[in-house]
């Protein structure tokens, strides 16, 4: 066993420091071993890829399989990782209930907006990458017993941002919602508006707004909840006019992003600012409900709210 150890660390010296460093030769083994093991730990790095992530809060390695297992939250600090529109779908909606709306509907540049690269190549790009077409899907489901309108934004298409698609797919699902008397759950994660359809995507906030404003007033519930992150123009509009909002643990909600705040205000923020935890001890957001517990809970208010609907579907 020594004698293949010592032939692998002057191999390491032949092969790695030939002339770099001449002058510390003598019987410094330990400098020999270093590159090797440089070496085999990289290949270590390489092994596990596309099995294991790290949480970016606790540092753990949790094994992915685990991690989907748990809804992708961490099993040892519940990190809450980012989560695709599908898979959100699929953690809340019963089996073969999703019915998806406007599933082709795709944003155009009316702008012929250019920049580092035309909004085209960009949207193409997302579409190829994500499998997306734009940044939402809605439909209609079945949550526990009740029927209601979903509507889920992914973060990976375009930051989440809210262009002319997402507020037309969202208008379209309200507008369905309201005309079959069906309550609405909106899942939201954004950056903001599209810059890249300057006013076009600005007024997808009055928009969205407007069809929200006619679910009310057919006295249906409307239940909102937020995800890390939730910003600006999607925060300004529909995600804060929830019946109930509510928001998964350590998201970031705001409007402007704090780095903004601070230096509009001239003043120190307040330790937790533009998270959850804040915004709930605040009276901004109703509840904080973990991913894990998040069906049981939005089943639970759906029966408070809609009584009638849920005698109907047991009956
Ligand atoms: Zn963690």
């Amino acid at each position: 066993m020594a004698t293949t150890s010592f032939t692998k660390k002057s191999l390491a010296v032949e092969t790695v420091e030939p002339a770099v460093t001449p002058p510390p030769a003598t019987g410094n083994a330990t400098f020999a071993k270093k590159p090797k093991l440089a070496g085999s730990k990289s290949k270590k790095r390489e092994i596990p890829e596309g099995l294991w992530t790290k949480c970016p809060k606790c540092s753990t390695m949790v094994f992915d399989k685990e991690l989907d297992e748990n809804l992708k939250v961490c099993t040892r600090c519940q990190y809450h990782f980012p989560i695709s529109a599908r898979e959100r779908i699929h953690s809340l909606v019963e089996t073969c209930t999703f019915e998806e709306m406007d599933s082709t509907m795709a944003s155009v540049d009316v702008l012929n907006f250019t920049g580092a690269a035309s909004y085209t190549s960009k949207l193409e790009k997302y579409q190829q990458t994500t499998g997306l077409k734009d940044a939402v899907t809605t439909g209609i489901g079945k949550v526990g017993e009740h029927r209601i309108g979903l509507g889920v934004m992914d973060f990976s298409f375009v930051g989440g941002s809210m262009g002319s698609v997402v507020g037309e797919k969202f208008t379209r699902l309200i507008g369905q919602a309201t005309a079959w008397a069906l309550p609405l759950i909106l899942i939201s994660t954004s950056g903001g508006a599209r810059m890249y359809e300057g006013m076009f995507s600005l007024m997808q906030m009055a928009k969205t707004c407007g069809a929200l404003a006619y679910h009310a007033k057919a006295r249906l519930p409307y239940i909102s909840v937020l995800t890390d992150p939730t910003m600006a123009g999607v925060m300004a509009s529909f995600a804060t006019v929830g019946d109930l909002i509510v928001a998964e643990p350590g998201a970031m909600i705001g409007f402007a992003g704090p780095r903004v705040i601070k230096d509009t205000t001239q003043a120190e923020l307040p330790p937790g600012f533009q998270t959850a935890e804040f915004l709930l001890d605040h009276g901004l957001i109703d509840a904080i409900i973990s991913r894990k517990e998040m069906k049981g809970r939005l089943i639970d208010y759906l029966n408070y709210l809609t009584p009638a609907q849920k005698s109907a579907a047991v009956a």
